[in-house]
């Protein structure tokens, strides 16, 4: 019983239509899924991946126009790590200087890094991985697939104290302690590894003890989740979690995937996902992310759905 990855990354933005310029139109990342938050629909879920959106090259974002910035802090999910091409960094920190904050070029451990902060304050750091592929490259993209991101490497997440934390990660969910690593000048996090053969194998804890409480909003994250198979490996892992004391949901079914959701000691919301289905079950693989798709229980909302959303334009091909 191993988990294989990272499944996604759930984030939250005030402006899907900035959002889209930006992951789509800067990072090149293909919008492969408009759709609304299921629990509430007001609100945009917009998915970005690969060519089909493979789990682990997910990176997702709720839109809720009104919510408050996100706070920093203890209790969140920090940083979202994307793997770039070794050697591209230097376009990257290029093309993106013009654009958002972006810092110099840095190293995390062996690997070439660069950080950079979105409009909303979302913190990304580009990370040097030809690691085990796993994605498909969208082409034509806005992004040269040479340099184009390549799914997830990793995921921070910030506690005050890491002990309840690190026995959830290592006992329960069965992921491997890498140690600690260098950070920010005199800071270091732990790394975690997961298995699996595709992208997004690390997890980092970052300790703050006397940190303030952070609040997810705009500009932050919302939760992580981990990757299984099927539908019956997550039973098992909702099993496993459960008989440790952890609060665990029902499964799920979200249409493009199943779920279940546990916070996790330190304050952070993570869900375990299934590869399966995936998003060209209700759209071809070529129109992907072109118009609004609902799951069939809310498809007889549809009217009522779509004029609550402000419509979003996607950037066009080369267009970056
Ligand atoms: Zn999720």
């Amino acid at each position: 019983m191993s988990l294989l990855g990272l499944h996604h990354v759930t984030a939250i933005t005030a402006t899907a239509q900035a959002n889209v310029d930006f992951y789509s139109g800067t990072l090149g990342l293909r919008l492969v899924k408009r759709t609304v938050n299921q629990d509430d629909v007001s609100a945009y879920h917009l998915f970005y991946g690969d060519l089909r959106g493979n789990p682990g090259t997910e990176l997702t974002f709720f839109e809720w126009a009104h919510i408050r910035p996100a706070v920093r802090g203890a209790g969140t999910i920090s940083r979202i790590w994307l793997r770039v091409p070794t050697g591209s960094l230097e376009g990257w920190r290029e093309r993106l200087a013009e654009r958002v904050e972006a810092g110099e070029l840095g190293s995390w451990g062996e690997r070439g890094a660069l950080a950079l902060t979105d409009a909303e304050g979302q913190r990304i750091v580009l990370v040097e991985d030809d690691g085990p592929a796993g994605t498909e490259s969208w082409e034509p993209g806005t992004v040269d697939p040479s340099a184009a991101v390549r799914g997830l490497h990793g995921v921070t997440v910030t506690v005050r104290e890491a002990d309840g934390l690190d026995r959830v990660l290592t006992e329960v969910l069965g992921l491997g302690d890498l140690g600690a690593r260098p950070s920010e000048p005199g800071t270091s996090v732990r790394a975690y590894g997961l298995g699996g053969a595709g992208p997004g194998r690390e997890l980092y804890v970052e300790e703050w003890p006397d940190g303030q409480r952070g609040r997810y909003g705009a500009g932050g994250v919302h939760h992580l989740a981990l990757r299984v198979a099927d539908s019956e490996a997550q039973l098992e892992w909702r099993e496993r979690i459960a008989s440790a004391g952890l609060n665990v949901t029902e499964q799920i079914d979200r249409f493009y995937f199943r779920s279940i959701y546990f916070p996790v000691p330190g304050g952070v919301l993570f869900e375990i996902a299934t590869d399966g289905p995936g998003f060209a079950t209700d759209e071809s693989l070529e129109r992907l992310g072109d118009g609004l798709s609902l799951p069939p229980f809310l498809e007889p909302h549809r009217t009522r759905i779509e004029r609550g959303l402000v419509p979003i334009e996607l950037p066009r091909a080369g267009s970056g």
